[in-house]
């Protein structure tokens, strides 16, 4: 599973700033937290060796409830999901009185601690470096997140105080191989998708619920259907909700998250009598941006009217347009209808994300897309498309070799994709595509 690494700090340090910087994306994640002033931001950095979730706490506003109470309150979130506690002061306001505070609490949960000082930039970093030296925490790494200095640096650091990742040799546990298609179940609370589960199941085998784990880390709930394996990836539904800090959190990003990236396909369960929200946007830019295959789910598709059956398909499709690969099935998880349509378009995602490719047929596509339409002209001259070789599976990636790749347009790269995707029949999964200048 993802490991995960917090940004702690008081507000204005720079750690959205950094968390930017992190995770590289447009859209954050965000938790859906009673009580806290500043919502709590999720996404994943691929900087380092290995992935890992990075989450902003946000900060303390003091506002509402008091300095002590918001940051004893979003310091105890942090440690009780992390792994690692970065936190981050702020170079041009030297050493408070609250960091010191704030950092006693982080000492105390013996989790790993790495200081950041940010905003470095324009200040005299070898006396802010010892001023903050009076914490004691010996990786204490200077920092400029607004120009992205340090940041490669504090990744370096992280990464040893990581969790080893357990996934692939625990005993007893099922291999990937027989594991078979790893699904992850995504989507809002209520979308449905502890009864979904459970459906797929049978009732017979609702115990499931009691499978041992970590409180943060989602269950794997193994499944034949059809002759075929599955390991549902489940991230909130079936197992009781046991420990208050999951139980404040409605939706817990952090488990869609591992799940997501420890599957190969994600369903993602829409509740059909809501609208689309922008959490669920969010999740399936996530989503293609790891790659994975993706199947859209639209749940509790019963007791809808023909008017209301029309009027959600019309605003999905236009919301959607950006995955209109993605196979939509329109199903209820409570009755059952739609569940061989669904995981018939889960196998197919699948095949489609580890579909072999080979380098001979790559280049052959490849010119007949160039031959159909060319790359617009860069002052007078084309970018050059010369061969492709496949880049590897779930996503399938094509790596493509040329000159003056640097500038083929998006809209350039769309037709590509779209090309390869035709040409290999793939549905339900995204395409990367790298182009890569010089022979
Ligand atoms: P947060 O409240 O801790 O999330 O802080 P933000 O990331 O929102 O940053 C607060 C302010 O500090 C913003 O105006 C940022 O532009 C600025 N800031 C963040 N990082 C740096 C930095 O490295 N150098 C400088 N000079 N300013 C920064
Ligand atoms: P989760 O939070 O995503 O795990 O959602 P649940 O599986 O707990 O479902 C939330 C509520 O929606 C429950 O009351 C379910 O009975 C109901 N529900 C789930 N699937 C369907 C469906 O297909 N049709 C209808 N009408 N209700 C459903």
């Amino acid at each position: 599973m993802l490991p995960v690494v917090a940004l702690v700090g008081r507000p204005n340090v720079g750690k959205s700033t950094l968390f930017n910087a992190l995770t590289r994306t447009r859209d954050a994640l965000v938790a859906d937290m009673p009580g806290v002033t500043r919502d709590r931001h999720y996404g994943v950095s691929h900087l380092g060796e290995r992935p890992f979730v990075v989450v902003d706490t946000g900060g303390l506003s003091g506002s509402d409830e008091g300095l002590e109470g918001m940051t004893a309150k979003q310091v105890r979130l942090a440690i009780s999901e992390a792994d690692l506690l970065v936190f981050v002061v702020d170079a041009r306001d030297g050493l408070l009185p609250l960091d010191a505070s704030i950092l006693n609490e982080l000492r105390r949960s013996g989790k790993p601690v790495i200081v950041v000082v940010n905003k470095t930039d324009g200040v005299d970093e070898v006396s802010v470096m010892a001023d903050f030296a009076a914490f004691g925490i010996a990786e204490t790494l200077p920092m400029s997140a607004a120009h992205n200095r340090g940041v490669d640096r504090l990744v370096a650091n992280a990464m040893p105080h990581l969790p080893p990742d357990e996934d692939e040799d625990l005993i007893g546990r099922p291999s990937l191989e027989e594991q078979g298609i790893r699904v992850a179940i995504v989507g809002r609370p209520n979308a449905g998708k502890s009864t979904l589960i459970n459906r797929l199941l049978g009732e017979d085998r609702l115990i499931v619920s009691d499978v041992a784990g970590t409180t943060r880390d989602p269950i794997r709930v193994p499944l034949e259907r059809d002759g075929k394996r599955f390991t549902l990836i489940d991230t909130a539904g079936v197992r009781r909700r046991a420990r208050v800090e999951e139980a404040l959190e409605k939706f817990s990003v952090i488990k869609t998250l591992q799940s997501i990236s420890a599957a190969q396909v994600t369903v993602i369960l829409i509740d059909a009598r809501e609208n689309l929200a922008d959490q669920d946007l969010t999740l399936i830019g996530h989503v293609i941006e790891e790659g994975r295959a993706l199947v859209v789910a639209v749940n509790k598709w019963d007791g809808l009217d023909s008017y209301q059956r029309d009027q959600t398909m019309a605003a999905l499709g236009r919301r959607l347009q950006f995955a209109d690969w993605a196979k939509t099935v329109f199903i209820s998880a409570l009755h059952g209808s739609g569940m061989r349509e669904l995981m018939r378009a889960v196998v197919r995602a699948h095949a489609s994300a580890t579909k072999e490719m080979t380098s001979s047929d790559l280049t052959r596509t490849l010119e007949k897309a160039y031959e159909g339409y060319q790359p617009p002209l860069v002052r007078g001259h084309a970018p050059k498309l010369r061969y492709a070789h496949p880049g590897g599976n779930n996503p399938p990636t094509i790596i493509i070799h040329g000159s003056r790749t640097k500038h083929i347009a998006p809209a350039y790269r769309r037709y590509l994709e779209n090309f390869f995707r035709k040409r290999y029949k793939m549905e339900g999964t995204p395409i990367r595509i790298d182009f890569r200048d010089g022979e």
